[in-house]
């Protein structure tokens, strides 16, 4: 199909694969009309099969030889499945992140689509007078009583009736319809799928002055691009701020993505929003089935949704009418994919706000450095919300010193007290223990043996009542063995604290409180949040012992004491962020205690009570602890001062890694570019994970843009070096987590 210009029409097409490129094909034979609009899905000849790819951009002219090239085999869509503005984000994503754009393209579909299955019709077909038919005299239709009876019907529901409806309602109504019809009384229409909102909204409170200043600066800016830190205590009223400015945008025919960390704690959320809104609200996280995943995403894209609640990959989510991306609890691990397509919810919420032309709230307790550093930058607006709302007063926190106490699996006699007496006046309290499992080794009495993954280097945990040794890691897991591999004695014992052992030491002292354990073990069961959340609720539980999932985002009025009975993990951690993350759930943790009208105390168990960054901590707070940490990774150079990526690779054999990475190092040297830095290979802290070998290699510089110029040239360098068909090899665009 050559145009004027000379040069044929290609179609560029991002299909799902491991290149980070377009692909180029001439359209499809025959009239396409409409369909060669960017974003609609077509079928392409790919290798020796086809693959399901979506047109990106119509271009003239390709680098490729013409007779290499091959044709659209279909057209799948009419109309885009996702439109022009979320197409830009996701190529933006993919330069950014250096990922394949076909798969950041299709994976932001849902499933159905991606396997190049039709969009359904919207809404169950339905009926509903027109305005002749509503004209209509029923006396006229005196000798046609089945039409009498439908006119009456369809009187009866002037916003329409949808066909289930009116099949329970007069048995043979499809005649006379067709009767209607062809005299143009009635009209076709969708009655959409959803419920609207529970009509009996609940009183929201008046906001106090700080939430409604807060409110008001976001609100005056939600026409253009700003980005906020809404920095509050827990319990201080942010999502009240929230809710407000959603329900003033909806008003607007504006639409809300709200990302949240867990999956966990959107039950209780959404029924907040949906009990509050006057707006449909729908949910997106990965424990949803496929059908209703579906539907939320199509509601959104439609524009039938006001707002969108979901975890990380919600940031994906098409919308019709953006005017508001909120992050609550922004710091949150949870927000950064780890593998794949390693992105950061949080960090693409604020460019996406960007492309929108809309504010971006980042709401938190505990904001990172990165969001911090932003507002000292003056690039990031902060808020503050000092106190807590309501009649609560904020918690003290208390360092335990445990040097040279007797301890009771871990908990030492002033934990073990109050515990008591918290129980004994009817108030709940909340352990937090960062392991599950029941002890993390098991070591032979006589000769120090320790048992270790077999596929790892790190030690199984031993589970109980199962009495099962388990690897967190790969999830190996064997009986422990009879007789020491080493010594063969017979004898063996524990040390180190989890969750289940906590609890068979509290049931002990305890015997008459009521416990309830919350870790990944014991919540795999579908509802098992939900059932905590009703028993805490109820009052039906006393104390609750568990991992961090406890820490987050929960408001138990009755919850007066917390304690954290082993803080040192996080002082001494492998990673420059382990400091800022213990500071962050201690922190979270203790906000849930004296969230009601009584007062809270937290009690952290401690070998090293003047460490400084505790001591800072517990003394001046975060905001203290923060300022110190941002001077340290300043001096150090590290993130947010400098910018990072990381090159990992993973092998049967560790040789394997070493020669790509050393490759690598060598190829990005050579490349000569002075502002960057590369730091490695140097084995990962963990060097052996689910039977792989682990090495990685630091990218580092002080300037983001020549980082991503330096990191796009040499990837293609990468994916030509043979030692790269040896190991499996990923880049890590602002690297979270260095394990
Ligand atoms: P956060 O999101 O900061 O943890 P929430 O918005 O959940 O805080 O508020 C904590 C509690 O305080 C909730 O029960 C909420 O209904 C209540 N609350 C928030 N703002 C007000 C207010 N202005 N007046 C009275 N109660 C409030
Ligand atoms: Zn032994
Ligand atoms: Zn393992």
């Amino acid at each position: 199909m050559p145009d004027a210009a000379g040069g044929p029409l290609i179609w560029r097409v991002a299909v799902p694969s491991p290149l980070r490129k377009l692909f180029d094909y001439l359209p499809p034979g025959g009239d396409v009309g409409q369909a060669s609009q960017p974003g609609v899905r077509l079928r392409v000849p790919f290798g020796r099969g086809n693959r399901i790819g979506v047109l990106v951009e119509v271009v003239q002219g390709t680098s490729l030889p013409l007779n290499k090239l091959k044709r659209v085999a279909t057209v799948l869509d009419q109309a885009p499945v996702i439109n022009a503005d979320l197409l830009e984000f996701l190529s933006w994503t993919a330069d950014y992140y250096h990922h394949p754009l076909g798969e950041v393209v299709l994976g932001a579909l849902p499933r159905a689509l991606r396997r190049g299955r039709p969009v359904p019709e919207q809404g169950t077909p339905g009926w509903t007078l027109s305005p002749a038919g509503g004209d209509l005299d029923a006396e006229q239709l005196r000798r046609a009583p089945r039409q009498k009876a439908l006119l009456e019907i369809l009187r009866r529901h002037p916003a329409g009736l949808s066909e289930p409806e009116l099949s329970k309602r007069l048995v043979s109504w499809r005649a006379p319809m067709r009767a209607f019809l062809s005299r143009h009384l009635v009209q076709r229409i969708s009655i959409p799928l959803l419920q609207t909102s529970d009509p009996d909204l609940s009183q929201p409170p008046s906001l106090n002055p700080k939430q409604q200043q807060a409110a008001e600066s976001i609100f005056s800016a939600s026409r253009e691009f700003a980005a906020f830190l809404l920095n509050g205590v827990t319990g201080s009223g942010k999502t009240e701020v929230y809710l407000e400015l959603i329900n003033r945008l909806a008003l607007a025919g504006r639409q809300a993505l709200v990302l949240i960390p867990e999956i966990g704690l959107t039950p209780q959320i959404v029924s907040r929003f949906r009990g509050r809104l006057k707006a449909e609200v729908v949910v997106l996280h990965s424990g949803l089935s496929e059908k209703e995943r579906f539907e939320a995403w199509l509601a959104a894209r439609d524009g039938r949704a006001s707002v969108v609640i979901g975890t990380r990959s919600a940031v994906f989510t098409p919308l019709k009418n953006p005017g508001i991306f909120i992050v609550d609890e922004e710091q949150d691990p949870s927000f950064k994919q780890q593998d794949a397509l390693r992105y950061s919810a949080r960090d693409l919420a604020v460019v996406r706000a960007q492309m929108c032309a809309t504010p971006v709230v980042l709401g938190s307790a505990t904001p990172s450095l990165e969001t911090l550093h932003n507002v000292a930058s003056g690039r990031y607006t902060q808020l503050n919300l000092p106190l807590r709302a309501g009649e609560a007063t904020p918690p003290s926190l208390e360092v335990v010193d445990i040097r040279g106490r007797s301890l009771q699996s871990g908990l030492s006699e002033p934990l073990l007290a109050a515990l008591e007496s918290c129980v004994e006046s009817y108030e709940q309290a909340i352990l937090f223990i960062n392991r599950r499992g029941f002890a993390p080794s098991y070591i032979c009495r006589s000769c120090g043996w320790v048992a270790e993954c077999d596929r790892c280097d790190a030690n199984m945990v031993l589970h109980r009542p199962e009495e099962l040794l388990l690897c967190h890691h790969c999830a190996s897991r064997r009986s422990p063995p009879a007789a020491c591999p080493r010594c063969g004695s017979s004898e063996f014992r524990h040390q180190g604290l989890g969750t289940q052992r906590v609890v068979e030491t509290l049931s002990a002292r305890l015997p008459r409180a009521r416990i309830y354990r919350v870790d990944r073990d014991s919540t795999k069961r579908k509802g098992a949040f939900e059932a905590l959340i009703e028993s805490m609720h109820g009052g039906e539980t006393d104390i609750v012992v568990g991992t961090q999932m406890v820490a987050k985002g929960h408001h138990f009025p009755n919850v007066t004491l917390v304690g954290v009975v082993d803080a040192d993990s996080g002082l001494f951690g492998v990673d420059f962020r382990s400091g800022e993350r213990m500071a962050q759930l201690l922190l979270q943790v203790a906000g849930r205690a004296g969230r009601g009208q009584k007062p809270g105390r937290v009690m952290i168990q401690t070998h090293h009570p003047d460490h400084p960054l505790l001591r800072a901590l517990v003394e001046s707070g975060y905001g203290a602890f923060a300022t110190n940490a941002l001077a340290e990774r300043a001096e150090a150079a590290l993130p947010p001062f400098a910018h990072m990526a990381l090159l990992r690779a993973e092998a049967q054999r560790l040789e394997a890694c070493e020669r790509f990475l050393s490759a690598a190092l060598e190829c990005g040297e050579g490349m000569g570019v002075e502002s960057i830095n590369l730091l490695g290979p140097v084995p990962a802290p963990m060097a052996r994970r689910a039977g792989r070998y682990r090495s990685q290699l630091f990218v580092e510089s002080g300037h983001r843009g020549p980082l991503h110029r330096f990191l796009k040239s040499w990837l293609s360098e990468l994916e030509r070096l043979p030692s790269a068909r040896r190991v499996r090899w990923s880049l890590d665009v602002d690297p979270q987590e260095i394990i």
